[in-house]
């Protein structure tokens, strides 16, 4: 006769050991409760099953009758398997139940378990220790009764990550504790059914977790750590509806991004891009084969140039370099059969210029189709290198023609029917505030400077457009589409 106390793992049926699987194919018995899933008991076929958890109606066993129905099980059987949730020594009083059967020289021999103190934060992508964040770790049961006078928890932690578990019932009272020690503003993550089908997870901060509304079984990891699941985590936008400013032909990307994450989009171009016909944008397809560098900062202007100037490849100079200002614009060159030379890192007219610091462009000849409204740090910076610079006007920025869809945006910003607007040029965020006038501006400001409707930018430049307004942004550390989407799920709670 021998007693196996087995450990079955945090929830999931397919965190068990192959110890414990191997254990159970040959059990006579298993005795289980309500932490251990019942799937597990599939590898035990052969054997009798006999429940001790909480059942609705029926009186709880106390750990007392549970030792007597080890005790009278191993002296009838060859092999007892007591399968216990998560590790049967972290707060599964597995230690009493080995004391209990040594007593009565019954040898129990243990197979440990994944516990669900660690397994489960692990299983969601939440390091329970994280080097330069937290080096120590406490697991304290939240059952006690932290009024009672012999009370044996202390709740004055050192560690830097701390795990309640059975916390649930005592939620308001360990925060309180926790409190008096640890900053009111730490990061908190409630898991309710770790690793299982229908596992809940919900963030806070020590100060406003007992708000939320959280059921057993659940354990709470309090730290700095959870800052970094945060991070990780790949969030949605379910349920979320985010706005995309730039014009339609120019949004595929973004749309593809959001759906693709379960978001809702609405599309409200702030400009209109009108692609312009000018004798500037003629002569410079004439001057193709003097061009020393092409630049393009925008697919847009790929387009107009190559409208104006169908046969350009073969115009132009087999010496003559390219440089584009993101990967947007040169995955789009390569549609026309041409490759871009120079990219730079940040995808920045500043970005583009400390790249051509390196190379000698003096008395070279660049062509820099664009519209006229950008700004104008390219231009100049390449004039200033040496450089003879042919800006010519490929498109023009207008507000649009049909305001239908931006008065829908700003009724939905003012409603805060909207989660998120995103903005990729200084142009889409000025233009919509020059659209609207007096006490709708304000009703329009106030949602986007509180953040009940967050505001992303593609990056620092547009950034600076809304910081005029007052309105906090999301910018991303990357100033592409994809990267500002990205952070912005982030920040979605
Ligand atoms: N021996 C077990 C813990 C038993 S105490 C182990 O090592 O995991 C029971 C407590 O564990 C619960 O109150 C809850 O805080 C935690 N717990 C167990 N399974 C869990 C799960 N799947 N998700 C979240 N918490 C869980």
């Amino acid at each position: 006769m021998t007693v196996y106390l087995v450990g079955a793992g945090p929830g999931d049926p397919d965190l068990l050991t192959l110890k414990a699987v191997k254990t159970l194919k040959k059990a006579d018995v298993v005795i289980y409760d309500r932490l251990a899933n019942e799937k597990i008991l599939e590898h035990a076929p052969q054997a009798k099953f006999i429940y001790v958890g909480k059942k609705a109606g029926e009186h709880y066993k106390s750990q007392e009758e549970i030792n007597q129905i080890l005790i009278r099980e191993a002296k009838n059987n060859d092999i007892v398997v007591r399968l216990k949730g998560g590790d049967p020594f972290v707060f599964g009083r597995g230690g009493e139940e080995m004391l209990a059967l040594l007593e009565e020289g019954i040898r129990s021999e243990i197979i440990p378990g994944v516990t669900s103190a660690v397994g489960v934060p692990t299983s969601v992508g939440l390091p329970v220790t994280h080097r330069g964040v937290a080096t120590s770790l406490t697991i304290v049961t939240g059952h006690e009764d932290p009024t009672k006078s012999d009370k044996q928890v202390k709740w004055d932690f050192k560690a830097d990550t701390i795990i309640i578990l059975m916390g649930v019932g005592r939620l308001e009272d360990n925060i309180r504790e926790i409190m008096k020690y640890k900053d009111p503003q730490t990061p908190v993550c409630v898991i309710e059914k770790g690793t299982l089908p229908d596992q809940r997870i919900i963030t806070g901060i020590l100060d406003n977790i007992h708000q939320k509304d959280i059921k057993p079984p659940a354990l709470m990891i309090i730290g700095q750590v959870v800052d970094i699941f945060k991070k990780a985590r790949l969030k949605s936008f379910k349920g979320k509806k985010i706005a995309i400013t730039r014009p339609i032909e120019r949004s595929k990307e973004a749309i593809k991004i959001i759906k693709e994450y379960g978001g809702e989009v609405l599309v409200a171009p702030t400009l209109e891009l009108v692609i312009t016909n000018t004798q500037p944008l003629k002569d410079l397809c004439r001057k193709a084969d003097e061009l020393d560098w092409l630049i393009f900062t925008s697919p847009t202007a790929i387009l107009s140039l190559f409208k104006h100037c169908q046969d350009l490849k073969s115009r132009l100079n087999p010496k003559c370099k390219i440089a584009v200002i993101g990967p947007r614009t040169a995955n789009n060159l390569t549609e026309y059969g041409l490759e871009a030379d120079l990219i730079p890192i940040d995808y920045t007219a500043e970005g583009l210029l400390e790249l051509f610091k390196n190379i000698d462009i003096k008395d070279k000849k660049i062509g820099l189709p664009r519209t006229l409204a950008a700004r104008d740090v390219l231009p100049l910076g390449l004039k200033k290198m040496g450089a003879h610079v042919f800006l010519v006007e490929a498109y023009k920025s207008d507000l649009p023609h049909d305001r239908s869809q931006v008065n829908q945006l700003i009724k939905s910003i003012i409603n805060r029917e909207l989660d998120a607007v995103t903005f990729t040029s200084t142009l889409t965020a000025s233009n919509l505030f020059e659209m609207v006038e007096g006490e709708d501006k304000e009703k329009l400001l106030k949602p986007l400077r509180s953040g009940e409707v967050l505001v992303a930018a593609i990056g620092p430049i547009t950034s600076q457009a809304l910081e005029k307004y007052n309105i906090p942004t999301i910018i991303p550390d990357e100033y592409t589409v994809k990267a500002m989407l990205d952070r912005l799920r982030e920040e979605m709670d």
